[in-house]
């Protein structure tokens, strides 16, 4: 199936650098990337008014830990970036 893209889907698709005619798998990259952006946003817009906490060092917070998992060890700072190479409760 091959819907016609919409401006805004062309628009996007441009600033993502893929290319629309590489193959059958690049609309479902352009949707989960649009997905990540606005879950992004999201989270970024939380942090800023103060309803989610991110770390100060790496800028992980509730919604979005570092890889691996990590707690935290102070308001406003992560395990992970506390104690560089220790292994922490994900
Ligand atoms: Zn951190
Ligand atoms: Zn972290």
């Amino acid at each position: 199936m091959n819907e016609p893209l919409t401006p805004s889907e062309w628009q996007l698709a441009d600033r993502l650098g893929l290319a629309p005619d590489d193959g059958t798998g690049w609309i479902n990259d352009l949707l989960e990337a649009e997905d990540r952006d606005a879950a992004e946003a999201a989270r970024q817009a939380r942090i800023a008014a103060g309803f989610e906490y991110a770390c100060v060092v790496c800028g992980c917070s509730e919604s979005r830990a570092c890889p691996g998992g990590c707690v935290w060890a102070a308001p406003n700072l992560c395990s992970r970036c506390a104690y560089p190479g220790r292994m922490v409760p994900a």
